[in-house]
């Protein structure tokens, strides 16, 4: 018997197609795909049923590449092919290579705008590369298990990703041809594992320590829908850095010197990872590398860990103060990455939040399975299931203004996606051009923001300084990247200009700048009044010494002359001084003393305008 497919009318004839999406987390270490099958989020293995893939790649001089397990096997023989961590590396310059690396045991080169790529045999190989190789090999393993093409995919990002580094990341997608619905903060996707967006109201701490970043967010939720609050951490720390610590006791038990070649390095460090996630299952772990034999114990392990653990305590401490919450504010305390699974770091954890963390779902895989929740809506397989994410952005976007001040447009925590609209003006008389300076950071000083993209408004109509209305817009999509657009509202002229910033900024700068917002904040507060008040200063001896010239001679009598010319040499001379306050009475001094000369002004340029018209003529508002 055949069956008939019969579909009511105005229905599509088809019965829904599920399409194929999945949730990545491109991790540091490790990497993971994850998708919704049967309404279960599950995360994908490969064909010897391992979930997790070495976030690792070796290359071959015959171009032969391998992934995951097989190229992790090479890190200790061939070190220099085998790029491991190239997450760190993601949108980042050369420069910012350079202050990354205690011992990298890679060769740099400087590629195309300034991108820094890995010598390897294979040639060299920019990190957008070798992410889209593991983002590939990912890719694969779902459209197998999927039986076909994917749709899309959601790809995850920690919640500190910068501008280019976010940017980088898609650009490693488009590299391995998947398409992206979404690049969602790793803690966001961790929530969503947990269903918190489903029911519950209260306030979450996402503690995400993994191989090479640590990420704190603070999440609230109500009615369903759930808002980041606050997003703090230090991304470059990690799992690696425990590692790092092993070895260097190991170094010391054994008298071994810090002239490592990079295959002992990676030797070393291996062995010290060992035996770290041995020792969250036992006492005491047994260890022989580069010929030496010891043995490592928890209690060992943990007087190592500790001053690192310390540092994500405080780094939770200031995101708690940032979103102005207590610490028995918070309702529950979500469990990220590998490295929770240290006991010692659940135990600091619990003893600083002052409740159980949460780790019922593996603390591997709960961020892949979020994104897969995630992807699975934005694909559109569950119509009508509308799932609120709302992320913030990490770093204030802004402008650049007169006196090298950062006028900020959109603060930082601020939802996205987010458009947000402010007006500014011209300073000159018959300026016909602006330039535009869009910055990121939270310093008063444009010297201390990093600078993201430059561009002009041409074409303004000549008009008294003042006159033209500039609006400037910035657009944050729901990827977290920026586009900003200026507009001169009278003329209508525009530009615009999508901010794909030049690779550069470092996660640990993120975190530099932000730390020094709150240690500078009054000093800034002093300098912006000091540079408001120098502008303004400049503005009214520009002004008065053209006017001086233009009038002075015909409208003031010479002693008045001499007296406003010192007031303005005054005002010169304080104005380098660093005292806003001294220039601001100066410039009252200065505006007083030449009230009676601009009044002359004034009747003198009346006079001159109305001769040689009619009255009938003035009064149509000439
Ligand atoms: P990432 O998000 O950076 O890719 P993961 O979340 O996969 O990292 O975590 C990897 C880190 O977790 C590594 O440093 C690894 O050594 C650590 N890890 C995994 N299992 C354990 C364990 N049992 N004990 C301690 N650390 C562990
Ligand atoms: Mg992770």
């Amino acid at each position: 018997m055949v069956l008939l497919q019969i579909s009511e009318p105005g229905q599509s004839p088809e019965p829904h197609q599920r399409r194929r999406a999945v949730g990545i987390d491109l991790g540091t270490t490790n990497s993971l795909v994850a998708t919704v099958r049967s309404g279960t989020p599950e995360t994908l293995p490969d064909n010897e049923d391992r979930h997790l893939l070495p976030s690792v790649v070796h290359y071959e001089a015959d171009q032969n590449i391998s992934i995951g397990y097989e190229a992790l096997e090479w890190a200790g023989r061939d070190a220099l092919n085998t790029l491991i961590s190239v997450k760190r590396f993601m949108g980042r310059g050369t420069t910012d290579i350079k202050t990354l690396g205690d011992q990298l045991p890679y060769q740099f080169v400087s590629g195309e705008s300034g991108m820094p790529s890995f010598r390897t045999s294979a040639g060299d190989i920019s990190p957008v590369a070798a992410s889209a190789e593991i983002l590939r090999a990912l890719v694969e393993r779902a459209e197998s298990a999927l039986d076909g093409p994917l749709d899309g995919a959601v790809i995850t990002v920690p919640a500190y990703f910068d501008e280019a580094q976010r940017q980088a990341t898609k650009d490693a997608a488009t590299l391995a041809g998947v398409k992206v619905l979404r690049l969602l903060s790793e803690p966001t996707a961790a929530a969503v594992a947990y269903g918190l967006d489903q029911g519950g109201e209260g306030v979450i701490a996402v503690y995400d320590l993994g191989g090479g970043t640590f990420d704190i967010s603070l999440l609230r939720l109500s009615r369903g829908v759930f808002e980041v609050l606050a997003t703090g951490g230090d991304s470059a720390l990690g799992g690696d850095d425990f590692d790092r610590a092993i070895a260097q006791w190991c170094c010391e038990q054994a008298g071994l010197g810090s002239d490592l070649d990079p295959q002992q390095q990676r030797q070393l460090m291996s062995a010290a990872r060992q035996a770290k996630e041995a020792l969250a299952e036992q006492e005491s772990v047994a260890m022989d590398v580069l010929g030496w034999q010891g043995s490592l114990d928890r209690h060992t392990l943990n007087t190592l860990v500790d001053p690192l653990i310390d540092k994500t305590l405080r780094a939770c401490r200031r995101s708690l103060r940032d979103a102005e919450l207590d610490s028995d504010e918070i309702d529950a305390v979500v469990m990220v990455g590998g490295s929770t699974r240290m006991l010692r770091v659940r135990e600091r954890v619990e003893e600083t939040f002052k409740r159980e963390p949460l780790v019922n779902i593996d603390p591997d895989r709960v961020v892949a399975i979020g994104a897969a929740l995630q992807a699975d809506v934005l694909v559109g397989n569950k119509p009508g299931d509308e799932m609120l994410l709302l992320d913030v952005i990490p770093l204030s976007l802004g402008l650049e203004t007169m006196g090298g001040l950062m006028e900020k447009i959109i603060h930082r925590n601020t939802t996205i996606p987010v458009a947000k609209a402010q007006d500014f003006t011209t300073f000159k008389d018959g300026q016909t051009a602006m330039a535009i300076h869009v910055l990121q950071g939270e310093r008063e000083l444009v010297s201390d923001c990093r600078s993201l993209a430059r561009f002009e408004l041409r074409g303004i109509p000549p008009m008294v300084a003042g006159a033209a209305k500039i609006r400037v817009k910035f657009q944050v999509d729901a990827d977290g990247l920026l586009n900003v657009s200026a507009k001169e509202l009278t003329s209508g002229v525009e530009a615009h200009v999508e901010v794909k910033p030049s690779y550069g900024l470092n996660d640990k700068e993120v975190t530099r700048m932000l730390r020094e917002s709150y240690t500078h904040a009054r000093d800034d507060m002093q300098l912006r009044a000091l540079r408001e008040q120098q502008v303004e200063a400049d503005r009214l001896y520009e002004d008065l010494s053209a006017a001086l010239a233009q009038d002075g001679k015909v409208l003031l009598n010479e002693k008045e002359y001499h007296c406003l010319e010192v007031a303005l040499d005054d005002l010169r001379n304080v104005r380098e001084s660093s005292n806003h306050r001294e220039i601001a009475r100066h410039i009252e001094t200065v505006s007083k003393t030449s009230e009676d000369f601009a009044a002359r002004r004034m009747d003198a340029s009346i006079k001159k305008a109305l001769a040689g018209h009619s009255l009938d003529e003035i009064d149509k508002g000439l």
